[in-house]
């Protein structure tokens, strides 16, 4: 037993609470509060879950280690927090997570546990600075980007303005596709939130793979930097050695920098160029502050393929790069998989926790099925709600369009909604000070059958009231659920004893005729049909002839292993 646990006993039942914060500020309700384990903002662990036996144990290391002589000439958040210095920055994610300090900011900065994702550049253009990191709230990523097939500029700032609206914390833009410069600049111009990038796009984009330089590679990465981008992903895990692990998997490496690295290296019969050139990367970086996320291009990208000794093996080099970056004054998080069994989760989480030393991870779902294309949202935010309990720190949203084509504006919010809700559920069940407070509200209102107050506390209300309003447009003491009779909620305010809705703040007077649905509420109500094959059909012929064509006659997305005859007549049929 750990010797900050506390049993609370229900009879026979012993609870195992152990020292986490109830996370309600107040106190409300009857529920004794977290099973996590007390937070230690400033120690090896902040908030954290309970180890299951066999968990590898945290890193007793922190970037300090790495850095024994602090720089007197900070440039970066980590820098500045090492030197003991709060910046405005720091000042400003306190503001913003009012269960921290700008003391305890600094301090899990200089320590390497949380980044500030915040560019020089975009902050002079009104980049409103926020935190990755286990001591903060779980963040969200929402990924967007044109591809060679689909979208625009004004189609992206569009999906950026969305995923925010829904609660995106950070952007990725992972064009492809269009003119990637401008698409970038006018991102970063109406962005507040920070933005991510996966430079290797565009420095191959036109050019082979097999032709990138390390010249390329620095003069991309500068001008990125100088355009403003907060974080980027680079894939210098990945080693030539590595490559023998593949072969064995179901589906080899699914990321996309990391396959095209894996082709380079190959081709040369090489070490990574960016695993080569990593110090000199740093030195890019460092001088805007760009924060690195160290991706992870032997992610798995099945579940058959988790956890595998591929996807271990360059975790073990993410942990030497933090190292290797901290040292050179870089914040970092840590990129992880992907599609990866529930029973894995845990395990996964905590040996990122030990070999990186608590540098913040930011996971991709992970999914925990393979077999719901069309549905990854969910499969993956539950994966996303046992990562982040267990350890992950930011997590990269999944819409419905993962693995089937580029997301439009509602498979963004449809993603989006999925990840806050695992995002904010493992933010309770962590004992978060606070995480607690907004639910406690709503279900006051529920308890009270005030709807319009239920309505305006969930984070949907225009979703909700039209649910509401397709059987029942008035406000009353039950719902089409269950009708008059067998609502237990009216039942319980009946009983005196313990009449439900007690709090006056919610109570109501008489039932309402509600007013009418705004034109986004129908929208949403008309959505509910099911397309039929008629019109999944129609949309699907949208498409046609807007694939690039190569001089050589085929697709560009076509493999290299399919004749130009026969990948244009699957183009074709
Ligand atoms: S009718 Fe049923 S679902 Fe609706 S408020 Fe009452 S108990 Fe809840």
């Amino acid at each position: 037993m750990n010797d900050t646990q506390i049993n609370i006993g229900l009879g026979e039942h012993k609870l195992p609470l152990q020292g986490a914060e109830n996370p309600s500020t107040e106190m409300q309700g009857t529920s004794p509060g977290s099973f996590a384990l007390r937070a230690t903002i400033g120690g090896s662990t902040t908030f954290s879950s309970p180890d299951t036996p066999g968990m590898p144990a945290p890193s007793s290391k922190t970037a300090h280690d790495f850095n024994p002589t602090p720089n007197a000439n900070p440039v970066t958040q980590l820098e500045y927090a090492r030197l003991g210095t709060i910046t405005t920055e720091m000042k400003r994610v306190a503001q913003r997570e009012p269960h921290l300090t700008a003391e305890q900011v600094r301090d899990e900065v200089a320590t390497g546990r949380m980044i500030i994702p915040a560019n020089r550049v975009h902050l002079a253009m009104g980049l409103d600075p926020m935190a990755i990191g286990r001591a903060s709230l779980t963040k969200v990523n929402a990924n967007m980007g044109a591809s060679p097939v689909s979208s625009g500029i004004e189609e992206e700032l569009e999906k950026l303005h969305w995923s925010v609206k829904w609660g995106a914390d950070t952007v990725m833009d992972l064009s492809t596709g269009g003119d990637l410069n401008a698409c970038r600049t006018a991102i970063l111009r109406e962005s507040t939130v920070p933005i991510g990038t996966v430079p290797i796009y565009s420095m191959i984009m036109d050019k082979k793979i097999e032709d990138l330089t390390p010249g390329m590679i620095f003069d991309e990465l500068e001008n990125q930097a100088k355009q403003g981008v907060d974080y980027f992903t680079i894939h210098a895990g990945v080693l030539h050695e590595h490559i023998p692990y593949i072969k064995d998997r179901l589906i080899g490496i699914v990321s996309r920098g990391g396959s095209l690295l894996a082709k380079w290296m190959i081709h040369h019969n090489k070490q990574n160029p960016m695993y080569d050139c990593f110090d000199d990367i740093c030195d890019v970086m460092r001088e805007y502050d760009v924060s690195f996320s160290l991706g992870d291009g032997l992610r798995p990208g099945g579940l058959a393929d988790a956890t595998d000794e591929a996807q271990i093996r360059e975790l073990e080099v993410l942990g030497e790069l933090t190292e290797r970056a901290w040292a050179k004054g870089v914040q970092v998080m840590v990129e992880g998989p992907g599609h990866v069994p529930f029973d894995q989760i845990e395990y996964n989480m905590k040996l990122q926790r030990s070999l990186c030393h608590g540098a913040p991870f930011y996971v991709l779902g992970p999914l925990v099925t393979d077999m719901f294309p069309g549905y990854d949202h969910i499969t993956s935010c539950i994966g996303a709600t046992a990562a982040a309990y267990h350890g992950a720190s930011m997590l990269c949203y999944v819409t419905p369009k993962e693995h089937l084509g580029l997301p439009k504006k509602d498979d963004v919010k449809q993603g989006c909604v999925a990840y806050k809700i695992a995002a904010h559920s493992a933010d309770i069940a962590l004992g978060i000070p606070g995480a607690r407070d907004s639910d406690d509200e709503l279900t006051k209102a529920r308890a009270a059958l005030n709807w319009q107050k239920h309505f305006d506390l969930s984070f949907d209300p225009d979703f909700a009231r039209a649910m509401h309003d397709e059987d029942l447009d008035v406000d009353t003491d039950f719902c089409a659920m269950c009708g008059h009779d067998w609502c237990s909620v009216r039942i319980s305010k009946e009983i005196q004893e313990f009449a439900s809705g007690k709090d006056e703040n919610y109570a109501w007077d008489k039932p309402k005729v509600s007013a009418a649905l705004t034109v986004e509420q129908k929208e949403i109500l008309e959505q509910r049909g099911v397309l039929t094959p008629e019109e999944v059909h129609k949309l699907a012929t949208k498409v046609k002839g807007k694939m690039a064509i190569t001089t050589e006659g085929k697709a560009s997305c076509h493999s290299d292993a399919v004749d130009s005859e026969t990948a244009k007549a699957l183009q074709e049929s």
